[in-house]
């Protein structure tokens, strides 16, 4: 057996990777400036390699940790530990999989109690995609409310509005991800609980922050967490501002009963009897070690002094983007998250589209999340966006940050946004033009083909890797005006084709 060289090569891909330290990619990556927690939760893993998760009872290590994290995070969301109400959890794989199982649970529940009834989950339009993914996977309908574009906040009387016999469950976030703000949770809880509809808020990205954002010196967040009646389970990601690697997510239940529904176990195979919380059968043991390991390592005493650095780095952005004419932040956010739009109440040469301005600022050497923007079932828009994550390194790297923000903008103010008629028309005309569009389904080398000329997937001397060209503006604004459908065929081609093995076989 060779070992020689397969770690080189890969040290070799990472270099390739956007950097996951430093604070130069503001989105994915939540970097506590810490080398020795990195140290740990590499360590931890390691410890526990070979364990399989899937069986608590054979690798007990695995239940010790699980219910450790579980208790850190209920008592950091005020979740009572005993009585009927005591709220229970599990550590999931991410966010994604906490809000499957979440809906898993109601639509469990309103089966039980009404049966042959379709269920439905009513949530603000700005609700995270992970609820659409549990809605397709779940075949549960989705009831998207309204945001104001100003803002992005739901108005409690639409979401309760919204509310019906059909009902099964409410979805709230603390805060939303496209736009950082937190949703009125105590006010729909009220409402939802009155008619005995479960409330889940989704504080995958504000869980581990949140709780800790006052006593960092921030403004105090409004209530969210299990102390407010009516809610009836959070997931807290991990994975986010827990820290720690990624595959970690917690999701907390009000009620053993309740919770119970997310679980599945069957005797009724020929093999062992088969008894999992989550989705997955055998798992890893290590995401979950690590994150335990930094957890316990870091305390409400280390995640509050984390915090405080967002914080402050969130302040000195906030007023930084004020500064900056053209610009505006989004709404009133509470926690480390900024959605940064066009100010339209300046002259039209003195705004900047967001967009032109993320890639003026990548050229700078920093990375910002460009958002798409979309039209509500009411039929307003929502503005398309610049999301900023900020995580502890960006306080440090401000100095860098704050020139390449204002530099940017400087950059492009005035600059129209693309204008993408000509693409739109071109991909268009090739799809419908596609023999296997006549079918309704184009095939995937139709769509293909169809996006080649957008993407730099053709250019020789860079096969493969960097499929996206470096101004991904015209690209947002062709998404934005593309039908949906049509928008995610061609974004899942590109993704499906970015892993696919090279047709020759050689190594990239
Ligand atoms: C990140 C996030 C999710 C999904 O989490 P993943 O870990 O990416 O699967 C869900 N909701 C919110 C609000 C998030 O920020």
């Amino acid at each position: 057996m060779r070992t020689d060289g397969i770690l080189d090569r890969l040290a070799a891909l990472r270099e390739a990777d956007a950097p996951t330290h430093g604070g130069r990619v503001l989105s994915y990556v939540y970097d506590p400036g810490l080398p020795e927690l990195d140290e740990l939760a590499a360590a931890a893993a390691r410890a526990v390699q070979p364990v399989n998760g899937l069986d608590p009872t054979t690798f007990t290590s695995v239940a010790v940790m699980e219910g450790e994290l579980v208790a850190l995070a209920r008592e950091m969301l005020s979740g009572p530990a005993d009585g009927p109400d005591a709220v229970v959890g599990s550590v999931t794989s991410g966010g994604t999989e906490s809000c499957l199982l979440a809906v898993k649970i109601a639509r469990d529940a309103f089966r039980e109690a009404h049966p042959g009834a379709r269920p439905r989950v009513v949530a603000p339009v700005s609700v995270h995609a992970a609820f659409r993914k549990a809605a397709r996977y779940l075949d549960v309908d989705l009831t998207l409310v309204p945001v104001d574009p100003g803002t992005g906040t739901p108005a409690t009387a639409d979401l309760v509005a919204a509310l019906g016999d059909d009902v099964a469950l409410v979805v709230v976030s603390a805060p939303s991800y496209p736009h950082g703000v937190v949703d009125p949770v105590a006010d729909v809880a009220a409402a939802a609980h009155a008619r005995g509809v479960p409330v889940h808020v989704d504080a995958c990205v504000g869980g581990w922050v949140l709780p800790f954002w006052a006593a960092a010196g921030g403004d105090t967040p409004p209530p969210f967490d299990f102390a407010v009646p009516g809610v009836t389970s959070i997931s807290a990601d991990v994975h986010k501002y827990g820290y720690a690697p990624k595959g970690t997510s917690v999701l907390l239940v009000r009620g053993r009963d309740r919770q119970r529904r997310q679980f599945f176990a069957t005797t009724g195979w020929p093999g062992y009897p088969v008894v999992n919380p989550t989705i997955s059968g055998s798992r890893s043991a290590a995401p979950l070690a690590a994150a335990w390991a930094v957890s316990q390592a870091l305390g409400t005493a280390g995640y509050t002094a984390l915090t405080a650095r967002c914080v402050r780095a969130t302040r000195a952005l906030h007023a930084a983007v004020d500064g900056i004419e053209g610009l505006r932040v989004v709404g009133r956010p509470t926690g480390p998250l900024v959605a940064v739009a066009t100010d339209e109440s300046v002259a039209p040469e003195r705004r900047v589209d967001p967009h032109l301005w993320a890639d003026a600022v990548r050229s700078r050497g920093w990375v910002l999340q460009p958002q798409p923007g979309l039209v509500q079932e009411d039929g307003a828009r929502l503005p398309h966006t610049t999301h900023l994550t900020v995580t502890p390194v960006t306080e440090a790297g401000l100095d860098g940050l704050v020139p390449a923000l204002v530099d940017g903008a400087d950059a492009v103010r005035g600059a129209p946004r693309p204008d993408v008629g000509a693409a739109l028309a071109a991909v268009a005309g090739s799809l419908a033009a596609a023999p296997g569009a006549a079918a309704g389904a184009p095939t995937s080398d139709e769509v293909w083909a169809a996006l080649g000329p957008l993407l730099a997937a053709g250019d020789d001397a860079d096969p493969g890797v960097g499929v996206l060209p470096d101004s991904l503006a015209p690209l947002m604004a062709l998404l934005e005006v593309l039908p949906g459908p049509v928008a995610e065929r061609a974004l899942l081609e590109i993704v499906a084709r970015v892993a696919e093995p090279p047709p020759d076989g050689a190594p990239r």
